[in-house]
């Protein structure tokens, strides 16, 4: 059993890296080479077709059904030089990931052959049948029906023999099934309210874009290891193994050179991430062995999105050709750093960034302050909401478990900023406008000093953190969706910055002046988001304490945090900024609380399993040696010598009797506690019994296994360990 265990992991440790192909074009030239952009737009639609689709790309303009015969033509002739057949419509589903249904170009031809064919109704709509699709009861089964639908803003793609053409997702009577439709609608409102702000300092504004960067960590598993892990396999995560006496304490893998093996598969993804049209930037080692990051750089958010969902795909693929496995799981392995999904966010205008630091001149400053605290003044309003964001079965395991970030939202804002606010905020406006003069709207804010916000003044600990010319919210999971926490950021954002026009507008109605009134609207909120901003250590306890008195949520039970989208302040926000109505957010509830469940009864099914049919007979085995082992002693010595001698074995054979009557117990326990959960007839109750009885029993449970894993001797040991799958050489 063990030799086979030893046997794997030599052949793991003697694998060579897969010989890859250099490309014969620089990455410039293939960037993209499998999209429909703009450029191969131009090549491929007429003119008038093109400048349409231009206006839609950028504009927003309604796709007209006419042109979309025209653009079908085009997208078909590219794609067929490209050796595509068939299409799918491409999109994200309240399940993780994607989902297509491919269909070939084949057509009758009506003279008893066929044609390839693509019209302008393929592309932009299909009827896939959706029942099958979480809905959160939306959609009940007699009307299975879902539309896709075409979403321009995002180009066409090929892969392999496919026409990907990424859509949205609704129900028949409109309803959101999917994560792009309320994120298209949040950032139509964060576009709308930005604009609106924007135009107090610029007239010329015309639009506001939201930015989104993420950082992608993940970790590689030799995929021999991984098929012997039925844990890994199943859940993702392993859900049992002694911490290895090696794993980041040197801190020798952050930044540390990168395996040749594992060099190849970063390779092989960024190529084809490329050609895909992700602009692939950043890749490193990260903080826990065999754990890795990729960064592509900043877009459009929607499209960044979109992009994301493609290379988590790409990923899973490609790892497989190299011989590993990808982990997307936020904790793969218990006691090393889990992966999480930074989100590097910002707005920027036609015109310029509005989140960077400013140069001396005060109104950019001014402009710089409101969007800061705008910003942060939807982030506080919504906390709770933005941890419910991105808070699932998985990402728990990060929250809250002292690893960035911790299960409460703040933000940092650095030293500069912070002095920035808190000079705005002592001021008083009548003072600064008679130091202003006269002129027009040229205003000189004093002893402002020039901005140098301090990149580097990085905290680690803070799950939203101003860095320079953005926030980066970095509570995201790696395996997550950005969407759901881009649309519950830019949503409260938009609400944020609405509420300030509409204060700003009421005082100069009443005959302040535009500055004045900006500079006492922001005083105002600066001084009500004051509890959001922490610099601190994230991870202390004082901090727990202080966050509880300041107000902001502090809860940790995974599925009372998804309450948050159903609270009041929620519910009108996102009826406000016309992203979701409150059906549409119970619904989603309903689905998130179902996961919730269906994770955790895996993971305890699972768990059971491993118990009961490996860890118990494993280390009964080993005790019956033991035993076997003081029989014998018993017969060759004289009686008192021979207890002497046995002593040793006979407290092993104790320990692990203890251990494994423990686990037994508590593996029905386990089943019990499931059993009782499953009757439940709420969602919302049911993954509340999930986590408050079923999860505690495995974690008291692991223990008493990873105590079992340290006494029995490793030959018997037939599951991988940790320090086996941790290093590849
Ligand atoms: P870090 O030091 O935080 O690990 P990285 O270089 O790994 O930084 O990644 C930073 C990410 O932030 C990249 O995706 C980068 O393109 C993105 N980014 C940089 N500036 C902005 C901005 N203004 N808005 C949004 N994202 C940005
Ligand atoms: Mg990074």
């Amino acid at each position: 059993m063990a030799s086979l265990r030893f046997k794997m992991v030599k052949e793991a440790f003697q694998k060579r890296p897969y010989e890859l192909e250099t490309p014969a074009e620089r990455p410039s030239e293939f960037f993209a080479k499998y999209v429909f952009n703009k450029q191969k737009m131009f090549k491929y639609l007429p003119l008038n077709v093109y400048n349409k689709m231009i206006d839609v790309i950028e504009n927003g303009a309604p796709l007209d059904r006419a042109i979309a015969d025209e653009v079908a033509k085009g997208m078909k002739a590219w794609a067929t030089e490209l050796g595509a057949t068939h299409c799918t419509h491409w999109f994200q589903p309240l399940t993780e990931g994607t989902a297509e249904k491919h269909d070939s170009f084949l057509e009758h031809d009506w003279k008893g052959g066929m044609i390839e064919d693509f019209g302008g109704k393929e592309l932009v709509q299909q009827e896939p049948d959706a029942s099958s699709f979480p809905s959160g009861g939306i959609r009940s089964t007699f009307e299975a029906r879902g539309y896709s639908a075409w979403d321009p803003s995002s180009p066409v793609f090929v892969i392999g023999d496919t026409l990907m053409i990424p859509t949205v997702f609704v129900s028949y009577t409109g309803e959101a099934l999917d994560y792009k439709v309320p994120l298209k609608k949040a950032l139509a409102a964060v576009n709308k309210a930005g604009t609106a702000v924007a135009k107090l300092f610029n007239p010329e504004v015309k639009k506001v874009t939201a930015n989104l960067g993420w950082e992608q960590e993940y970790f590689l598993i030799d995929e021999d290891l991984f098929a012997a892990r039925p844990d890994l396999l199943l859940t993702g995560r392993t859900l049992m193994g002694h911490n290895s006496a090696k794993n980041q304490q040197m801190e020798d893998h952050y930044f540390g050179s990168i395996p040749e093996r594992v060099a190849a598969f970063m390779r092989d993804l960024e190529i084809q991430a490329l050609e895909l049209g992700i602009p692939c930037k950043t890749r490193h080692n990260e903080v826990a062995p065999n754990q890795f990051e990729i960064a592509p750089i900043f877009e459009e958010c929607n499209l960044a999105v979109d992009h994301n969902m493609l290379l988590m795909s790409l990923m899973k693929k490609i790892a497989r050709k190299h011989g590993f496995r990808c982990l997307l799981h936020e904790k793969p392995f218990d006691g090393v750093n889990g992966s999480g999904k930074h989100n590097n966010w910002s707005l920027t205008t036609d015109t310029g960034i509005l989140l960077h630091a400013p140069g001396k001149d005060a109104e950019s400053t001014l402009r710089f302050a409101t969007f800061i605290v705008e910003t942060l003044m939807g982030v506080y309003k919504h906390n709770g909401l933005l941890k419910a964001s991105i808070m699932s079965a998985t990402n728990a395991h990060r929250l809250g478990a002292n690893e960035a970030p911790p299960a409460i939202i703040s933000s940092f804002l650095g030293s500069s900023l912070t002095n920035l606010l808190d000079h705005i905020e002592k001021n008083d406006t009548e003072d600064i406008l008679k130091m202003s003069g006269k002129k027009g709207y040229k205003l000189d804010i004093p002893q402002i000093p020039e901005l140098i916000i301090d990149n580097t003044d990085r905290n680690r600990t803070s799950p939203f953190a101003f860095t320079g010319n953005r926030f980066e919210f970095r509570a995201v999971g790696s395996e997550a969706n950005c969407a759901s926490a881009m649309i519950a950021l830019n949503t409260a954002v938009a609400e944020a910055l609405t509420n300030f026009k509409t204060r700003v507008d009421a005082l100069i109605e009443g005959g302040k002046n535009k500055e004045t009134a900006i500079l006492e609207v922001l005083r105002e909120d600066i001084k009500t988001c004051k509890p959001i901003h922490f610099d601190g250590n994230g991870y202390s306890d004082e901090w727990q304490a202080e966050a509880a008195k300041r107000g902001l949520d502090c809860e940790k039970s995974c599925p009372i945090i998804f309450d948050n989208y159903l609270s009041e302040s929620s519910i009108k926000m996102f009826h406000d900024m016309k992203v979701m109505e409150k059906n549409e957010l119970e619904a989603r509830n309903e689905i998130k609380w179902e996961t919730y469940t269906k994770k955790i009864q895996i993971e305890a099914r699972v768990f059971g399993d491993l118990a009961t049919n490996h860890i118990i007979p494993m280390a009964t085995k080993y005790q019956s040696s033991l035993i076997d082992n003081v029989t014998k002693l018993q017969a060759i010595f004289p009686a008192e010598e021979a207890k002497k001698l046995s002593a040793n074995n006979i407290d092993l054979i104790k320990r692990i009797a203890e251990h494994n009557n423990f686990i037994s117990e508590n593996v029905i326990k386990l089943v019990n506690a499931r059993k009782v959960a499953n009757k439940i007839e709420s969602e919302r109750e049911k993954a509340i019994a999930y986590h408050d009885t079923v999860e505690p029993i495995m974690f008291a449970v692991r223990y008493h296994i990873d105590k079992l894993e340290e006494i029995v001797e490793d030959e018997m040991w037939s599951l991988p360990k940790y320090r086996e799958m941790l290093f590849i050489r």
